[in-house]
C-alpha cells in the first residue's frame, strides 16, 4: 500500500489557497533554503536515535530504521527538533491515501478544497495523484504548494487532477539561487511558464530580503514581467522566525520593512503584474 510521511495536517486553513482549505504538509524537501521557517521538514529520519533519550514524555523509540512517535505521549515540546542533527523530525506519520482521506473526510463540510505542502510535496506525485483523484470524487479542489523543483511538464500526471499550484519564484540569478535554495533556478523558471502555458499557475511568491536591492529587483522584474495579470503575485516580506540560527546572520536579523516591499509590489504592477501585494 503506498504511503507518505505526512509532517502535518491542518483541517483549516485560510492562509493556504482561497477559501478554506485542508492543508497536508509532507516531510521532505530537496531545496536547503537559508529562510526555510520549518527547516526540521527538509529531511527524513535516518534512524540515528539521538533525539529519543532526550524525550521527557518517552514519546519516541527506534524501530523500522528510524524514530518511532507516540502522538498520544508526545506534549509537543519539541525537543527533539531541536537535538536532531539531521535537519529532520521524529513527528512523521506514514499515511496512506485512505488515511489522509479519513482526514480530509471530517473537515469536508466546511473546506473548498485541500492544498499539499511541504517540505515538498512534489516528491510525493504517486501519492497525489491518487489523494486528489479522490478529493475531486468530494467535489473539493486540489492545490500543490511547490518550490517548483518537480518538472511537470515531464510528468503531467498531476496536474490533470489537480486545479493550480502556488509557487515559489526565490530567485533568478543562478550564484544567489544557489546560496539561497542549494540549487539553480532552471527547473522553477521552467515550471512559472509551462503552468502559464497550462492555465495551472495559481499563484507565484518571491521573498523579499532586506538590503538585498539587486537579486530583489532581479526576481520581481522577471517574474512579474511574465505573470502579468494571469494570476496572484504574492511579494513576501522576510521574516526571521523559526530560521536556524547559522543562517540569519546571512540574511538578516530583522523582517523587511513594510514600505521596503511595497516598493517592488509596486514595481511588479507598473510591469503588467496587476495582481501583485505584499504580506
Ligand atoms: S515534541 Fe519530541 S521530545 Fe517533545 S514530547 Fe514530543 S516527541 Fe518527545
Ligand atoms: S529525528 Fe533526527 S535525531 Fe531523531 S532519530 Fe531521526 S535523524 Fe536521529
Amino acid at each position: 500500500m503506498k504511503t507518505a510521511p505526512v509532517n502535518k495536517i491542518i483541517p483549516f486553513s485560510n492562509v493556504d489557497g482561497p477559501g478554506n482549505r485542508t492543508s497536508i504538509f509532507f516531510q521532505g524537501c530537496p531545496f536547503n533554503c537559508l529562510f526555510c521557517h520549518n527547516p526540521e521538514t527538509i529531511n527524513l529520519c535516518v534512524g540515528c536515535g539521538d533525539c529519543v533519550a532526550g524525550c521527557p514524555a518517552g514519546a519516541l523509540s527506534l524501530g523500522e530504521g528510524r524514530a518511532l512517535w507516540d502522538s498520544k505521549a508526545c506534549v509537543q515540546c519539541d525537543a527533539c527538533i531541536r537535538t536532531c542533527p539531521h535537519g529532520a523530525s521524529p513527528k512523521v506519520r506514514w499515511m496512506t491515501v485512505e488515511e489522509v482521506l479519513r482526514e480530509v473526510k471530517r473537515s469536508a463540510p466546511y473546506i473548498d478544497g485541500v492544498t499539499t505542502s511541504g517540505g515538498e510535496c512534489t516528491l510525493q506525485n504517486e501519492f497525489l495523484i491518487e489523494l486528489f483523484g479522490e478529493v475531486k470524487k468530494l467535489g473539493k479542489t486540489c492545490l500543490i504548494d511547490s518550490n517548483g523543483s518537480f518538472d511537470f511538464e515531464k510528468d503531467p500526471r498531476v496536474l490533470a487532477v489537480c486545479d493550480g499550484v502556488m509557487l515559489d519564484v526565490k530567485a533568478v540569478e543562478p550564484a544567489w539561487c544557489r546560496r539561497l535554495t542549494g540549487r539553480g533556478p532552471e527547473m522553477p523558471l521552467k515550471n512559472l511558464d509551462y503552468l502559464l502555458r497550462a492555465g495551472k499557475l495559481q499563484e507565484a511568491r518571491t521573498v523579499i530580503f532586506p538590503g538585498r536591492d539587486a537579486e530583489n529587483e532581479e526576481t520581481v522584474r522577471y517574474t512579474a514581467r511574465r505573470v502579468g495579470g494571469a494570476c496572484d503575485y504574492k511579494i513576501i516580506r522576510y521574516r526571521p522566525y523559526g530560521v536556524r540560527e547559522a543562517y540569519r546572520g546571512m540574511l538578516g536579523e530583522y523582517e523587511t520593512e513594510a514600505d521596503y516591499a511595497e516598493k517592488y509590489a509596486l514595481m511588479a504592477r507598473e510591469l503588467g503584474a496587476s495582481r501583485a501585494y505584499v504580506v
